[in-house]
């Protein structure tokens, strides 16, 4: 059934891109927003609005009988999820398909098993992915933690079974430390997520972060669009993200890619997913898979020239995917630079009036962002402002359309990361694609000793 009207169940830039793909494909948009958003772009530029609540994500986007209403009000046939918010939860994506409202994301029992992440990594063995060594399951004791510890070797980590941000986190260096850490892991898990299990992976000490696009028509077919790169990140957010990777071989990516797109073929996986490896010595680690589509999906977009919610879009409504893995050809280098409205130096949350906007444009540049001249950027929620998205028919290219992109962006009236950008992309480490998930803090650190002259306090 073609959907007619879809409500998009999120905000900020990524509601306005749903928003675009879906005018491009003749379906009406309905917005929902909070009261803190009643001036955003998506919410001026959709067909329908319909308030849900005060400013606070709990009361308005996590709000699952007010976006239910909301949606039988304006007799939406379709919800978009976006990615953060309800997007991974299973329970509303069974309540959106009980009223007999088309879920664009994957089967529910998917995202529930996605979800938690020890049946995460059983299932991703079964399907053939390879694993960071580590437990089987939960850790049910000391005992068990210190032998299996003694098996993979130091240092091992201690991660939270329902664990999202990095939180719950905790890295052992040595046997003496086990059991303080593994008590204080599973307090901060349970403070966290209300749950305390935890289970133990080998800690890997300088890997990359490479993930696969995947994509699945639910009934067996699935598809690759290769892999992303996502290893420049502070605090294990991602803050800049390439595809190709420059360091994963043509031999590799079709390795890689045949055997996450078996895997899903073999799940009946329907929709976007990402499977997210850690990359380090020549080898593959599976760490989590996405259950959406992802911040960084227009690097994708770039390489592939397939758009992906228009994809999400059509699985969704029973059309299924748009090509054959042996049609797609990935050509060229794309980039995406995260822009936050935050002090570039600190990283301290700057929120406030656009005083004047202006977006860098021309060939091969794409900017996803609701910013406007006159915009308030408010204070409730994530402070990325927008995506700055390059492409170039090589690396080099791609990445001297981006400084002359970068150049030309303007933000003013609050700080915002695209110094922070403009100084990446001329660093020789980066120009060489030599970096790992670790690089960007050291980097940071060393900055802050160029600038002060003295060693920085650590965080
Ligand atoms: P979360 O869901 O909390 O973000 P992930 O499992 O996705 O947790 O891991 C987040 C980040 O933590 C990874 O991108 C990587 O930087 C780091 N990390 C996770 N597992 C390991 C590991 N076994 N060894 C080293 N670093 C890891």
């Amino acid at each position: 059934m073609p959907i007619k009207k879809l409500l998009i169940a999120n905000r900020g830039e990524i509601a306005l891109r749903i928003h675009r793909a879906c005018h491009e494909m003749g379906i009406k948009t309905v917005a929902v927003h909070s009261t803190a958003d009643a001036d955003a772009m998506h919410v001026r530029l959709a067909d329908e609005t319909v308030c849900i609540g005060p400013p606070a994500a709990t009361d308005s986007y996590l709000n699952i009988p007010n976006i239910i209403s909301a949606a039988e009000v304006v007799h939406a046939d379709a919800i978009h999820p976006g990615y953060g918010f309800l997007s991974e939860n299973a329970q509303f994506a069974e309540i959106v398909e009980l009223h007999n409202i088309v879920w664009v994301g994957p089967k529910p029992e998917h995202i529930r098993t996605m979800g938690d992440k020890i049946e995460a990594k059983r299932t991703a063995a079964k399907l053939g992915l390879p694993l960071v060594p580590g437990s089987p399951g939960p850790l049910e004791s000391i005992a068990e933690a210190q032998a299996m510890a003694r098996e993979i070797g130091y240092p091992v980590l201690i991660k939270a079974a329902s664990g999202g941000g990095g939180r719950g986190m905790k890295v052992v260096p040595s046997e003496d430390q086990l059991e303080s850490l593994m008590s204080q892991a599973a307090s901060e898990a349970r403070a966290a997520f209300g749950d305390d299990t935890v289970y133990m992976e080998k800690y890997l000490s300088d890997p990359r972060h490479i993930e696969f696009q995947v994509f699945g028509d639910g009934e067996g077919n699935a598809i690759h669009l290769g892999e992303r790169d996502c290893s420049l990140q502070r605090r294990h957010q991602k803050v800049l993200e390439e595809a190709p990777s420059p360091v994963i071989t043509p031999e590799e990516r079709e390795r890689m890619g045949e055997i996450v797109r078996n895997a899903m073929a073999e799940m009946g996986y329907r929709g976007a997913g990402t499977i997210e490896f850690l990359y380090e010595n020549g080898e593959f680690y599976f760490i989590e898979m996405n259950t959406r589509l992802q911040v960084e999906h227009p690097v994708t977009e770039m390489i592939s020239g397939i758009d992906l919610v228009r994809e999400q879009i059509r699985v969704a409504q029973g059309d299924g995917l748009s090509c054959k893995q042996e049609d797609i050809r990935l050509h060229g280098h794309a980039i995406e630079c995260r822009i936050n409205a935050e002090d570039p130096q600190t990283f301290a949350p700057s929120p406030g009036l656009v005083k004047n906007y202006v977006a860098p444009g021309g060939m091969h540049v794409r900017v996803d962002s609701g910013l406007y001249t006159g915009y308030r950027v408010p204070p409730y929620y994530d402070s990325m402002i927008g995506k700055l998205i390059v492409y170039g028919t090589t690396r080099e290219r791609c990445i001297m359309r981006l400084r002359r992109a970068l150049e030309e962006f303007v933000v003013e009236g609050m700080k915002t990361t695209v110094p922070l950008h403009q100084a990446i992309v001329r660093d020789p480490e980066f120009l060489a694609g030599d970096y790992t998930i670790k690089w960007l803090e050291r980097w940071l650190e060393s900055e802050d000793r160029q600038a002060s002259g003295e060693q920085p306090p650590r965080a």
